[in-house]
């Protein structure tokens, strides 16, 4: 082989690395640090969760969202009524056609993912299919929540939501499986649009 060829092979081989690396790094471009205490980090994982929700479940927001990235402090003030305060990492207001999501900070990502779809639930909820009760609205929402984090891959998570038994969400989530069982996971939202209650003999 002359110098020559060598050195143009060589050039390809290179070329041919760095072009791989790129790949790689687009494909694991995901820019979200591991833990969220940052309202512009806080927004990424926004917009990777619209953006999943709509490509994987056709969840299409029309009303704005204002997402509020909240101390401990501040979420156990707010959620001081709830009786599941002080274990509570999002919640979802609407009030005057926005929708309010204030969210805990320090969490991991996943978690944090994983709740945002939540909340963002119940944002299409009041949208589409308002007057719902709490445990059809709980149960289809961590029905989301444990997709969500299906999706991303953080599937011990996934698991430990799956498994958190509870008289609201968990027998709600219950049911949207059983749904989620005839109808397939694209099935879920068009039958439980048409809703008021959960159907105890599915
Ligand atoms: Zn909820």
């Amino acid at each position: 082989m002359k110098v020559n060829t060598l050195k143009k092979l060589m050039i390809i081989l290179v070329s041919a690395f760095i072009a791989l690396a790129f790949v790689v790094a687009e494909v694991n471009a995901d820019d979200i640090p591991t833990i969220i205490n940052k309202h512009e980090d806080a927004m990424k994982v926004f917009k990777k969760a619209k953006e999943s929700l709509r490509s994987k479940l056709g969840m299409v927001f029309h009303r704005p969202f204002e997402i509020k990235l909240v101390t401990g402090k501040e979420m156990d003030k707010i959620t001081k009524a709830s009786p599941y305060h002080k274990n509570i990492i999002g919640l979802h207001r609407y009030r005057k056609g926005v929708n309010y999501i204030y969210m805990l900070d320090d969490v991991g990502k996943d978690r944090f993912y994983g709740t945002m779809c939540h909340e963002m639930t119940h944002g299409w909820q009041d949208e589409n299919c308002p007057g719902q009760t709490r445990i059809l609205r709980e149960g289809l929402a961590r029905w989301v929540e444990v997709k969500a984090l299906q999706w991303s891959g953080a599937h011990t998570l996934a698991r430990q939501i799956h498994r958190t038994a509870d008289p609201i969400y968990g027998v709600g989530y219950k049911f949207i499986l059983k749904v989620e069982d005839k109808y397939g996971e694209k099935g879920v939202l068009p039958y439980v649009l048409k809703l008021k209650d959960i159907n105890r003999n599915f």
